[in-house]
């Protein structure tokens, strides 16, 4: 995929109460601006790389992008599970994320105990990948040090919305 590594942030929004929570397993959902920006080689599938909550720090990831049941299937969704215990929701807030590498394309699993062990490998499989110097180096990319306040439209500046930063770093 010639796209990555592919950078991109946008404010956490409310998934569809999959109880991804419930499964120990929370994805923080993109908006359809984030998602609509996706270059069209990336394919949908299980993505490992590095996020960061507003201007927290920066912890390996695991996203799904994957076609959005509540749109019918017709839709992209990108669901990020952060590798990291947060005290709390963040909903509204800004996440950064890089894509570095493709782990699997997207599936179904004959049993929620499948689904559930297939995760936890594919954490297990992006820890392992970001450790390699390739792809540790990103987790100090300017990109994640870049955001200035909560907003990631900044009026002031020349960089006047979130699609623009993508990328362009
Ligand atoms: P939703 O259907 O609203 O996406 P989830 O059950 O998937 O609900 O939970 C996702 C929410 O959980 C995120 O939007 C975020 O606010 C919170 N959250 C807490 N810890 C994490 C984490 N490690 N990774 C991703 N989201 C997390
Ligand atoms: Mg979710």
């Amino acid at each position: 995929m010639k796209s990555l590594p592919y950078f991109c942030r946008g404010e956490v929004i409310r998934g569809f109460g999959r109880g991804s929570k419930e499964l120990g397993i929370p994805t923080a959902n993109f908006p359809d601006s984030v998602v609509d920006n996706l270059p069209a080689d990336i394919s949908t599938g299980i993505y490992y790389g590095w996020a960061c909550v507003g201007n927290g720090d920066v912890y390996k990831m695991v996203m799904s992008i994957g076609w959005n049941p509540y749109y019918k299937n017709t839709k992209k969704s990108m669901e990020t599970h952060v590798i990291h215990k947060f005290k709390e929701d963040f909903y509204g807030e800004i996440l950064s994320v890089v894509l570095l590498g493709y782990i699997r394309s997207e599936r179904s699993y004959p049993s929620l105990e499948d689904l559930i062990a297939a995760i936890n490998s594919d954490i297990e499989e992006a820890k392992a990948q970001l450790e390699l110097p390739e792809h540790s180096k990103l987790k100090d990319d300017n990109f994640f040090t870049s955001t200035t306040t909560s907003s990631p439209v900044s009026p002031s500046s020349t960089v006047s919305t979130s699609q623009s930063i993508i990328n362009g770093h």
